[in-house]
């Protein structure tokens, strides 16, 4: 499958369609979920053409794979959520219902979260 550089999120980084950032560096851009799980819910997209999580670890710079982890961290910070917690998310293909063929990491937190799934 072929990156589609008209998904959703390629629009975002590339400035076509508004949305809330939250933080930004040269590994990846993070913004409020238009439709939050949680009372803090934003996804963490890398600056890079990559489907899903496979498609990232086999094909991104060893450099980018921190960059873009170490992101995460910061972002969760800047949320606040370091002490009280929070639960990330990648959802990878059909049985996980990936929407986006961008690939993402949610961050959820602001209450708790129960178990891991309904
Ligand atoms: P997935 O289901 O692929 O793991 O997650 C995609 C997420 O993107 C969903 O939580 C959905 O609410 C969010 N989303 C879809 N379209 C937009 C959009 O245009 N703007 C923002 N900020 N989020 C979006």
């Amino acid at each position: 499958m072929a990156y589609d550089k008209n998904n959703i999120f390629a629009q975002i980084l590339r400035g076509e369609i508004p949305c809330r950032k939250v933080y930004e560096d040269a590994f990846a851009f993070a913004f409020e979920d238009i439709a939050p799980a949680a009372p803090k819910h934003v996804l963490v997209v890398p600056k890079g053409e990559y489907i899903s999580l496979h498609d990232f670890a086999a094909h991104a710079p060893g450099a980018m794979v921190k960059g873009f982890f170490d992101s995460i961290t910061r972002v969760a910070a800047k949320l606040g959520l370091e002490e009280s917690g929070y639960r990330i998310v990648s959802n990878h293909g059909p049985d996980a219902a990936q929407s986006v063929p961008h690939f993402h990491v949610h961050i959820l937190g602001g209450r708790s979260l129960g178990g891991l799934l309904p």
